[in-house]
């Protein structure tokens, strides 16, 4: 057996690191009590001791003079932070997260450590890099390299080493924002272009929060809690919370007992935020980062059409609204499978496993392969099957997501809650999975608050809540399966009901938009073959495209429809320049097909 050595991922972050190995191929992120993340902060606690993490973080605001966050910010720069009674350079501060990171590490694999890969921001320059250096070796530890922290993120996205990409690094943190266009070619990753904001992140969320509540409670009870330590402290905390539940909810409270008190009586906080609102604070911010994206593509010269994938990275990219700017600026989905706040930890540890030897697997992670969403109805444009996703395809699971919705008539009594599977804006075109109603509303005006939550677990257990905001009245459902394909079920009947349509013409249209008559024509491609015999000739002179035919009639029906049309699509293509005797149109049409097959089998 040969020994592999152990090297270390160290994403050594402005406000959190993290450490991850690679033991048995696998990528395998460093908990330590329960939490991978370690808060890039480190105090000195009034009896002395030294903190690093969340006992320090915590500390911050009562002891500022004590705490130094944020030291990455002066990596590279000849000074010196005070700490308690002393005096230390910056990469001696990093030295402390890096020893505290590496101790996680030996206390899980019971072994010393001495080599570890460290990420810096692409945009670092020589003296920050050999203050990174510098730290590790402070630490401990054999820096054997020093890797982009896009770089390292794209690692971990698996991107297929084969193919040239390009690839979009959107990595917004607590402090800083980067944005980054990398090359990836034959194993060489290049580094196209890098813009960022050194001084904007998730931590100016926070503040903007907090501003916030400090404010409404100025107003109310004529006293600023910004200038009460302990309160401050507590609000800070408090929001950054309430930041994190918006990422996944229309509302949030803030609920602090006992915060201050005036003329000897105990002043309660209790606020409630909503996503909208907290939106409207950050805009500004985030449209700054799509301003560095735009700056990133034009110093690449490309295109938003060029990226091929879009890799976020950063604990703040989770924000819903980031989501929205970015797909609608780039025009495309995003996938989030990976942690954002881990990706780049875990991509040191890919490259440390490639200078070790390992051969490092795919990253496997659970995701939902299908979006999950409820009926929703467009009043202006009486659109009644508006599919409203509330939990995105690739979403890892287990996950919870809420959305708040209105109702659409005065007095409305009741809601129909119908939960859908599926890809299609139109809810006719997924597969409904559930469904139930909400009685007894209040009667008032339209607009009527009601909030859906989705909460899916691992085994693919899908809890669906409605509640009314105002009563708190509600009901609720649990699907079983909700991971598994409905459609490959329902595609049975589908062909059924196709069988139907054409035996009974007033049966009338089922699929109405012009579009789709072409997916009804592809569809009638597939039965059209499975009926009959392949026409006069063909087996002689286009046995393979008769080949691959059979095997699409018995793939179609184990498809979703969406694909069954695709298969048709091109059969259609074929049988048309088979009559055209196009043969090369032909055999290339029958080779997309046949990969298509060959996919779409894998997958069934
Ligand atoms: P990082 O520097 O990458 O660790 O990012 C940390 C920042 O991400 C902090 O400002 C966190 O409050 C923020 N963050 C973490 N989780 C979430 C979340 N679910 N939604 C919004 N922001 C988050």
């Amino acid at each position: 057996m040969t020994h592999m050595e152990t090297i270390l991922g160290i994403d050594l972050g402005t406000t959190n690191s993290e450490v991850s190995i690679i033991r048995d191929n696998n990528i395998i992120v460093i908990e330590k009590d329960g939490r991978k993340i370690l808060p890039s902060v480190v105090g000195i606690d009034p009896a002395g001791n030294l903190l690093v993490g969340h006992p320090a973080k915590n500390q911050a605001v009562l002891y500022p003079e004590r705490t130094i966050k944020s030291i990455k910010r002066r990596m590279g720069e000849d000074i010196k932070v005070k700490l308690g009674d002393r005096e230390y350079t910056p990469p001696e501060i990093s030295a402390m997260i890096l020893r505290t990171l590496r101790s996680y590490a030996e206390e899980y694999l019971s072994q010393q450590i001495t080599k570890a890969v460290i990420t810096v921001p692409a945009f670092f320059n020589d003296n920050q890099r050999a203050a990174t250096r510098l730290a590790g070796e402070l630490a401990g530890l054999e820096v054997v390299r020093i890797i982009n922290e896009p770089t390292a993120a794209s690692l971990v996205y698996g991107a297929d080493r084969e193919k040239s990409e390009t690839l979009l690094v959107y990595d917004l943190g607590g402090g800083t924002f980067d944005v980054s266009i990398l090359r990836v070619e034959n194993d060489v990753i290049e580094v196209l272009a890098s813009h960022g904001d050194t001084h904007l992140g998730g931590d100016d969320f926070d503040q903007r929060l907090f501003d916030y509540v400090c404010d409404g409670f100025k107003k109310k009870n004529k006293i600023d809690l910004r200038e009460i330590p302990v309160a401050a402290n507590r609000v800070l905390q408090a929001v950054e919370n309430v930041k994190k539940q918006l990422s996944t909810e229309p509302y949030a409270s803030i609920k602090e007992e006992f915060i201050a008190d005036k003329n000897g009586n105990p002043l309660h906080l209790d606020m409630e935020i909503s996503r909208e609102h907290y939106e409207e604070m950050i805009l500004p911010l985030l449209e700054k980062t799509i301003i560095c994206l735009n700056d990133a593509l034009r110093d690449a010269k490309l295109h938003p059409s060029d990226i091929d994938e879009i890799i976020l990275v950063g604990g703040a990219s989770r924000t819903p609204l980031v989501h929205q700017l970015l797909e609608k600026r780039m025009n495309t989905a995003l996938h989030g499978e990976i942690d954002p706040d881990l990706c780049v930890t875990m991509g040191a540890a890919a490259q440390g496993g490639l200078i070790s030897g390992a051969n490092v697997g795919r990253v496997l992670i659970d995701i939902t392969p299908h979006t999950l969403g409820v009926r929703t109805i467009d009043k202006e444009t009486h659109d009644y099957y508006l599919f409203s996703p509330l939990i995105k395809r690739n979403t890892p699971i287990p996950c919870s997501r809420s959305e708040v919705y209105m109702t659409s008539c005065d007095n409305q009594e009741r809601v129909e809650v119908e939960v859908f599977q599926g890809e299609n804006d139109d809810t006719r075109h997924n597969a409904m999975i559930g469904n139930f109603s909400l009685t007894g509303l209040s009667k008032v005006p339209e607009g009527n608050e009601i909030i859906c939550r989705f909460d899916l677990d691992i085994s693919g257990m899908l809890h669906v809540s409605a509640m009314e905001k105002i009563t708190g009245l509600k009901n609720a459902i649990t699907v079983k399966n909700a991971l598994i394909n409905v459609q490959t079920n329902e595609h049975v009947g589908f062909k059924e009901h196709l069988n139907q349509f054409f035996a009974n013409q007033e049966f009338g249209p089922i699929l109405e938009e012009e579009e789709e008559d072409d997916d009804e024509v592809a569809l009638s491609e597939i039965e059209n073959f499975d009926g009959g015999r392949p026409p006069e000739g063909w087996e002689t002179t286009y046995a393979n495209e008769v080949a691959i035919f059979r095997k699409a009639v018995v793939v179609s029906p184990k498809v979703s429809e969406k694909d069954a049309i695709e298969i048709g699509k091109l059969m259609k293509k074929i049988t048309d320049a088979i009559q055209k005797d196009k043969r090369d149109d032909a055999a290339s049409y029958a080779s997309e097909l046949e990969d298509l097959l060959y996919y779409l089998e894998d997958s069934v």
